[in-house]
């Protein structure tokens, strides 16, 4: 039987026949791999628990003739304490929805595999730090090692995210997937007439994929309003290009903008629901986990 060896990260999970599972894995290596993991729901199956939705695992898959199966997986990162909080595991879901709604199979981008691994580590992380607010001890957590909460490459060893900043991740998160996927909106130059932005009256056009000035609106009407303030909070975090070293660094960058940032609550919450517009227009589907985001 040939194989092949990778980590990756699981994004949606479905039960499959009578006691397996299919999966759909965003890998280091591979990019998206869908794949079954049978027996995998038996009671005393060797894959029971070691393949939970959020769960970061080293994978080792079977070649098969339509698709291919794993036959062990060992848990890197669990992420655990997302199934902590309702509201911060409503926003790990929305990421993996994106991953796996914006992805194609066959399409390796470690990028992408960086991105969502380092997300799901800050919400994570946010739940422990909302439970030790609230003076629960960490002992009563699924995972209490906060020793066992790797940092992931390159990233700040104590990074403390208030509880409000997880639509902000989500926005990083938009964006950069965007940038990386090859669906960037354009946020500096008018999309027609190539004039830089000016501060001032401008809008949004989801057709055209980016920022247009006023001279212009008579070009696309469905375009909407976006103010200053919005363009500066889309164009702070875009992912200019790079490989998997500046990716990583620029990730490092962020995330220290981040935790310094403060931007009105509203103003990114609708900031995040302009980017996940765009990029149901894009990819022409629903973003079902959009609806959860609110309220948060
Ligand atoms: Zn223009």
């Amino acid at each position: 039987m040939s194989t092949y060896k990778t980590e990756g990260i699981i994004i949606k999970r479905s039960n499959f026949l009578e006691s397996s599972l299919l999966l759909h894995i965003y890998t280091k290596n591979y990019g998206k791999v869908e794949t079954v993991a049978r027996s995998a729901r038996k009671a005393k199956g060797k894959l029971k628990g070691h393949l939970e939705l959020f769960l970061d695992t080293e994978l080792i898959l079977a070649y098969g003739r339509n698709i291919d199966t794993i036959t062990s997986s060992l848990t890197v990162e669990s992420f655990s304490n997302l199934r902590n909080s309702l509201e911060i595991s409503f926003g790990a879901y929305y990421v993996l929805e994106l991953v796996d709604k914006m992805t194609i199979e066959e399409h390796k981008d470690e990028r992408i595999f960086y991105l969502l691994k380092n997300v799901l580590f800050f919400l994570d992380k946010m739940v422990l730090d909302e439970l030790s607010l609230q003076g629960v001890s960490q002992d009563n957590v699924a995972n209490p090692k906060l020793s066992s909460l790797r940092i992931v490459k390159g990233l700040p060893r104590s990074l403390r995210l208030p509880r409000n900043d997880i639509n902000i991740l989500i926005l990083f998160f938009q964006i950069n997937l965007l940038n990386l996927t090859g669906f960037s909106p354009e946020l500096n130059k008018c999309i027609f007439c190539k004039k830089l932005i000016k501060s001032g009256k401008n809008y949004f056009s989801f057709s055209m994929g980016g920022i247009m000035g006023q001279e212009c609106f008579f070009k696309n009407p469905d375009a909407v309003l976006i103010d200053d303030n919005k363009i500066k909070l889309l164009r702070l975090f875009q992912f200019k290009g790079g490989d998997v070293k500046e990716f990583n660094l620029h990730l490092k960058k962020s995330f220290q903008i981040i935790k310094k940032l403060k931007a009105n609550k509203k103003l990114i919450l609708n900031s995040v629901f302009l980017l996940n517009k765009f990029i149901e227009f894009n990819i022409e589907r629903k973003i079902k986990g959009v609806d959860f985001l609110r309220g948060v």
